[in-house]
């Protein structure tokens, strides 16, 4: 008897310590009841990559949290260490020394409009926040994926387009919508356009207020308005083209991370990826594209400077924002060519960013539109890539 007593206590306090570690959190999203699971699992340990050519460190997630608010780029490679081991060629393909497609890409691009980007954004940044494990970014991710079903149902019957949920680990999705290409020969081969739909808080990452309105709601929404007139003009691509909206960049691209392993696994051919992150901040410099020059591909990149040329009405200037600075590290990662193009030159960035001050009011609409229009040239010319003379 004496023996039995502080066994159950011991048993009952396990319980208890257990139960605590594990609460259940609930959310309304248009009217469906999300539950998540708040791990507190701050002090696991993660293995982090600050630089291509310095090795991972083991750090607690609180360390991770220091990276953050020091405004340090990170890769965790915990669950993705194998990332890049398949695609062995890291040569660049050839691209096209300019755009041949004009007539179809203003066909999409005058139905270009900042209307429902406005509308669209408000809604997103009214999340409390979009953290990758939080019942609010849960529910923002459902949300967009709603958004992005119901542009994509509009669709006339001859586009052949799906969209899907790419589920992780954690409780955000990423999402994936999916326009094929007229040639079925080519199914593998694919154009990405991306941005990351997650925002957070440096300071209170799990729960504090993250508008996220720039970062990355901007180029969340860029795309989507691109991918809105590409269905309602009935985009028939020659090779397929897809939008992907990441989950967990701000945790170190995680989301894209398992995306790009899941395609080099499959042995997809990326033909070439694009990524938005922070399109809508000008301040009272003029505007440009910034183009990343670094850790990107040389030649995409080349290409991408003259699609701006083409069809926007901004000038280009170089830029360098380091290692694993935004989604397309992923790809580049993973043997693919990517290219990254942000609202300015990195040192004229929104400042707000990761802050309860990232708002939509510090936003340029117009600016925004024209990374919109450098999405669809994206999309229609390299979807003619293998059609294209090359250089
Ligand atoms: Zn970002």
């Amino acid at each position: 008897m004496n023996r039995i007593i502080p066994l159950v206590f011991l048993i009952i306090t396990f319980a208890v310590v257990l139960l605590g570690k594990q609460r259940l959190i609930s959310v309304s999203v248009n009217h469906e009841i999300v539950n998540v699971a708040d791990k507190d699992d701050c002090n696991n340990l993660r293995l982090i990559q600050t630089d291509e050519d310095e090795p991972a460190e083991w750090m607690t997630e609180k360390e991770v949290w220091k990276l953050l608010r020091k405004g340090t780029k990170f890769m965790d490679i915990t669950d993705n260490e194998d990332l890049g081991t398949v695609v062995k060629s890291k040569s660049s393909r050839q691209f096209p020394i300019k755009p041949s497609y004009q007539k179809e890409v203003s066909h999409y691009k005058e139905k270009l409009s900042t209307k429902y980007m406005k509308e669209s954004l408000k809604n997103f940044t009214s999340f409390h926040n979009r953290y990758y494990r939080s019942a609010h970014g849960a529910a923002s991710s459902i949300w967009l994926y709603k958004e992005i079903k119901r542009i994509a149902d509009r669709a006339d019957d001859y586009v052949r387009i799906s969209v899907r949920k790419f589920k992780h680990k954690w409780v955000q999705i990423s999402i994936i919508a999916r326009f094929e290409g007229s040639d079925r020969n080519k199914e593998d081969q694919v154009v990405i356009i991306g941005a990351h739909q997650d925002s957070v808080n440096m300071w209170m990452p799990t729960n504090g207020r993250s508008p996220g309105a720039d970062d990355d709601g901007s180029g969340t929404t860029t795309i989507l308005e691109a991918f809105r007139v590409l269905v309602e003009g009935g985009f028939k691509p020659h090779l397929p083209v897809e939008f992907h909206w990441y989950s967990a960049e701000e945790a170190g691209l995680l989301g894209s991370q398992a995306i790009a392993k899941k395609y080099e696994r499959q042995h997809k051919d990326v033909i070439a990826m694009l990524q938005n992150d922070m399109t809508g901040y000008v301040g009272n410099r003029q505007e440009s594209f910034g183009i990343v020059t670094d850790h990107v591909d040389r030649n995409l990149t080349d290409f991408v400077k003259s699609l701006i040329d083409e069809y926007t009405d901004i000038p280009w200037a170089n830029t360098k924002c380091g290692y694993a600075c935004s989604d397309h590290a992923s790809w580049r990662k993973a043997g693919y060519p990517s290219a990254f193009v942000i609202e300015s030159k990195i040192d004229y960035n929104n400042p707000y960013i990761h802050t309860v001050k990232d708002t939509i009011d510090l936003l340029n609409f117009n600016h925004m539109l024209e990374f919109s229009k450098l999405a669809v040239g994206f999309a229609v010319e390299l979807s003619h890539i293998d059609e294209s003379e090359k250089i």
